[in-house]
C-alpha cells in the first residue's frame, strides 16, 4: 500500500543503530526500543518495522519518507536492497 516501501521489507540493523550518535539516532532508537518491548522481541540483530512506521519517523525527523530512507542507508542501519541485510532476499 505504501509507495516507497511497496517492495522491500524494512529491516532496522540493531546493532548499527546501537552504534550511532545518541543525538542524531535517539529518536529511532527509542522508537524502535517500543516496538521491541511491545512485541517483547529483544534478542535480535534485526528488527522488521512497519511501512506504516517508516511514515510516522519520517515526520519525526521532518524529512520525507524517501528522505529518511536515504538517511538510514547512509546510517547503515537499513541496507540499499533492503531484503539483503538478513541474507534471505531472492527473487
Ligand atoms: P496489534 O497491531 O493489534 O497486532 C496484534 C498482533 O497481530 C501482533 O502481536 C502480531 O502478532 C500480529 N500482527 C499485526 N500486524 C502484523 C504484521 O504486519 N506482521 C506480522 N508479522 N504480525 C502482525 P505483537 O507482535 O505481539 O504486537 C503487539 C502490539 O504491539 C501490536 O498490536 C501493536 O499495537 C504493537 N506493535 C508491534 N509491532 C509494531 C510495529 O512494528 N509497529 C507498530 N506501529 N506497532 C507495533
Ligand atoms: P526466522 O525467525 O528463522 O524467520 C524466517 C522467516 O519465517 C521470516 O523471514 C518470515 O518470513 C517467517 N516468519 C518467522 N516468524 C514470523 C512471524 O512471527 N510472523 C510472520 N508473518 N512471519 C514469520 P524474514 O521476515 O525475511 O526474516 C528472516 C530472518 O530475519 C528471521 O529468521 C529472523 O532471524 C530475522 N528477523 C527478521 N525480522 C525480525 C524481527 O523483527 N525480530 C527478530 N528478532 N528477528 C527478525
Ligand atoms: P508492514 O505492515 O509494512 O509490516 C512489515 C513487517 O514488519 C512485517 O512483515 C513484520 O515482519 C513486521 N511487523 C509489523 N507489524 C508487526 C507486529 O505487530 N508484530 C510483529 N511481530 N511484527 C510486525 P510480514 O509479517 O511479512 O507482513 C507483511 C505485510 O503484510 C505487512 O507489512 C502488512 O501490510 C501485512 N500484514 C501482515 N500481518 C498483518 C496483520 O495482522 N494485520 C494487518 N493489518 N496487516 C498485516
Amino acid at each position: 500500500s505504501s509507495a516507497v516501501t511497496s517492495s522491500s521489507k524494512i529491516v532496522l540493523n540493531l546493532e548499527s543503530l546501537g552504534s550511532l550518535p545518541a543525538d542524531e539516532a535517539g529518536p529511532l532508537a527509542r522508537y524502535a526500543s517500543t516496538i521491541q518491548a511491545q512485541r517483547h522481541d529483544y534478542n535480535g540483530k534485526v528488527l522488521s518495522i512497519r511501512a506504516e512506521d517508516l511514515k510516522s519517523l519520517a515526520i519525526i525527523y521532518d524529512m520525507s519518507p524517501d528522505e529518511l530512507t536515504s538517511r538510514l542507508i547512509e546510517w547503515g542501519v537499513i541496507s540499499a536492497g533492503m531484503d539483503s541485510v538478513v541474507g534471505f532476499g531472492g527473487p
